[in-house]
């Protein structure tokens, strides 16, 4: 995943997900990414009206279709990962391409 495809993600975001909570669109400043892999990534939002965190998973496979909460398993996972992972986001978008 390059960089145009991660803005990409992040408009679709914008505009298709909202707060839980308020129902409040998220803006660029609200969003955090996470991760990201080779089709998909994981931002977290923050609402800026009401501070609710809101982790989802994106995925670019279906074409934006899925736009997912975070089970407890893919939070544990993610865990796993941070923990292995040595902060190097050059190295790892070189090698989700
Ligand atoms: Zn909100």
């Amino acid at each position: 995943m390059d960089y145009n495809d991660l803005k990409d993600l992040i408009r679709h975001l914008k505009s298709n997900v909202t707060c839980p909570v308020c129902g409040k669109h998220f803006m660029d400043k609200d969003v955090a990414i996470i991760a990201t892999m080779e089709t998909e990534a994981v931002f977290q939002l923050t609402c800026s009206k009401c501070d609710q965190l809101m982790v989802v998973n994106v995925s670019m496979a279906n074409n934006f279709d899925g736009v997912n909460a975070i089970t407890v398993n893919d939070v544990i996972d993610m865990h796993n990962f941070l923990e292995q992972f040595n902060g190097d986001f050059k190295n790892l978008f070189k090698s989700s391409k």
